[in-house]
């Protein structure tokens, strides 16, 4: 039995046996051919590009009826590698040069290919490498007339060992038998971990190491909510888990027994309960899960995995159909914020040192307003069709609102000139999650119409703790002392203003610490949607005025672990 610790990144316990995905080398025999065997080799190699195109076309269907147009749009990049004349041409010509089996050469030209790509300090150029990789595999198996091994050839549900995940293996996941995934790479808020929230698929990410330490079919329990990995377990072990199991169930279904309820303590405060969501259709699930509203939209998602960036139209089909779903409950809308983790290839932005202090979300924004202003007339036009809020990322100060402000002064009077409709009174909303913003909150405070902590940020930036580097995870800590003070000054200041405040961050959807946000004053909460029920639950389970009282009492504690000990005391009581 070995215990491995790594990132929770979406919650659930699994247990099965191990699937190696990825780790299938496909061994390509060298093999001499005559001058006559050349044309039916170049057949050959042809028919296979032929069906590796089909095959790709087709998955890319099931994709797009599956999820949608825009996860089967990352299969665009696939297609383009098999149209690639340089690759094709100088297969071809070695083929005839040395008169070695097409399937080899092939496999000789792609090692090379992957081999350029990867040394360039280039993130766009690595993932082209992926691409590169993920497609000559499928025209190797091809050429070899081998099929690929296909998660449906697992017996009940496996748990996926990988060292990173690929769009293609991540979509194949919507529909298989995936139990839970887990890999050596990633962090909380990369794609990865963010689809495995919206599959609900519990994964614990940023392992390191994990592919070296499993063999396929090894039993495996992947705890999602601890990032807890545990490889061949013993019969006690097991046992322990599958009650935790049995347990968990009985609890998802004693908090889904509320969802449909309004989230209102016992002394009647009424909170609003809104969801996270990267797609749209997301939505469907927000309401499974009682969602009010949605209070985070993350926008970036849409410009990921393709080429070039969705016009205007595609974002106010996308922000419609949302607005339209939700309608008349609220919609926030968060501008682009890419840089840090997120990464944009057709974007081009160059390395940085320090990128989650660089240029990033509103500074990118702000000196691309082509770019900005592109989005915010689709938020504008699709404001129509809903109740659509929008707010801006990482805004460090006034001047930043100010800014963006005018750009949306700019877009507004853009489509009055072409007779566009749209809600002039559109509101405009601020993401506390720049330490400066929080202490000068009273300042935004005077010129938004709301506010949004994003505790992901806010935690990083406060504790001076990199959100994605998991050596120094043990610092990044949402009970911090220093986290609560400064989120109890910013709902002070946007009360004072007669402002609302919610919280996006993940800090928002761990129920003890919940019970000490309600207790500050908090209004609203977005938290993933299958988070939903537990949330209200927990709300309903106490009065404002204990909560407060809670509030307090932690404010009092000198560090995290005295803050988490506390509150997750009073959350059992209250739950007991
Ligand atoms: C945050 O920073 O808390 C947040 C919600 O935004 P993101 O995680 O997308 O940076
Ligand atoms: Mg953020």
């Amino acid at each position: 039995m070995m215990q491995l610790k790594g990132i929770a990144a979406a919650g659930g316990i699994s247990i099965g046996p191990a699937y190696m995905l990825g780790r299938e080398e496909l061994v390509v025999a060298r093999e001499a051919i005559s001058w006559a065997d050349i044309p039916l080799q170049i057949q050959i190699f042809e028919e296979a590009l032929i069906q590796t195109r089909r095959e790709i076309i087709e998955l890319q269907k099931r994709i797009s009826a599956d999820m949608g147009q825009e996860e089967a749009q990352i299969f665009d990049a696939h297609l383009l590698v098999l149209e690639d004349r340089m690759l094709i041409e100088e297969v071809i010509s070695r083929l005839k040069k040395e008169q070695l089996n097409v399937a080899y050469i092939f496999s000789e030209v792609l090692k090379k290919y992957i081999g350029v790509f990867l040394k360039i300090e280039d993130e766009y150029l690595k993932e082209r490498a992926a691409d590169i990789n993920d497609v000559g595999k499928r025209i190797l198996r091809n050429l070899l007339g081998k099929k690929k091994k296909t998660l449906d050839e697992i017996d009940g549900k496996a748990i996926i060992v990988a060292h990173d995940i690929s769009p293609s293996d991540t979509a194949a996941m919507h529909t298989k038998n995936v139990a839970a995934f887990i890999t050596d790479m990633g962090g909380k808020t990369s794609h990865t971990a963010i689809m495995a929230k919206s599959l609900e698929i519990p994964a614990v990410v940023g392992l390191e190491d994990v592919t070296s330490r499993v063999n396929p079919g090894d039993i495996m329990i992947v705890d999602g909510s601890t990032g807890i990995v545990i490889i061949s377990p013993d019969e006690e072990t097991l046992n322990s888990y599958r009650q935790k199991v049995e347990r968990l169930k009985g609890i998802a279904d004693k908090f889904l027994s509320v969802k449909d309820l309004p989230a209102a303590t016992s002394d009647g405060r009424e909170i609003l309960i809104n969801a996270n969501i990267e797609f749209p259709d997301e939505v469907p699930g927000v309401k499974l899960h009682g969602g009010h509203g949605i209070g985070l939209y993350r926008t970036e998602f849409f410009y990921m995995n393709r080429k070039d960036s969705p016009s205007e139209e595609e974002h106010y089909q996308a922000y419609k159909y949302v607005a339209e779903e939700m309608s008349p409950h609220p919609v926030v809308i968060r501008t682009l914020d890419i840089g840090g983790d997120k990464f944009l290839s057709q974007f081009k932005i160059p390395h940085e040192m320090q990128p989650f202090l660089g240029w990033r979300a509103i500074r990118f924004c702000l000196a691309r307003p082509e770019i900005f202003k592109l989005q915010l007339r689709a938020i504008l036009r699709a404001s129509v069709h809903g109740n659509l809020k929008l707010m801006y990322p990482m805004i460090s100060g006034i001047e930043e609102l100010r800014q963006a402000n005018q750009i949306l002064a700019e877009a507004k009077e853009e489509l009055r000139q072409k007779g566009l409709e749209f809600n002039d009174k559109i509101e405009v909303g601020v993401m506390v999650e720049v330490p400066s913003a929080a202490m000068t909150a009273d300042i935004l405070a005077k010129e938004a119409d709301f506010f949004s902590i994003g505790t992901n940020d806010l935690i990083q930036y406060s504790l001076a703790v990199d959100r994605s580097n998991e050596k120094v995870a043990y610092l990044y800590d949402p009970a911090h002392p220093a986290v609560l003070r400064l989120v109890k000054s910013i709902i002070e200041s946007a009360h004072q203003s007669g402002i609302k405040v919610a919280m996006c961050g993940e800090m928002a959807g761990e129920s003890s610490l919940a019970l000490i946000l309600l207790g500050l004053g908090l209004d609203e909460f977005s938290v993933p949607p299958q988070l939903i029920p537990e949330l209200k639950y927990v709300i309903r389970a106490v009065s404002f005025k204990a909560a407060q009282d809670m509030a307090s009492l932690a404010l009092k504690l000198s560090t995290g672990k005295e803050v988490e000990a506390f509150s997750k005391n009073r959350l059992a009581e209250i739950l007991k």
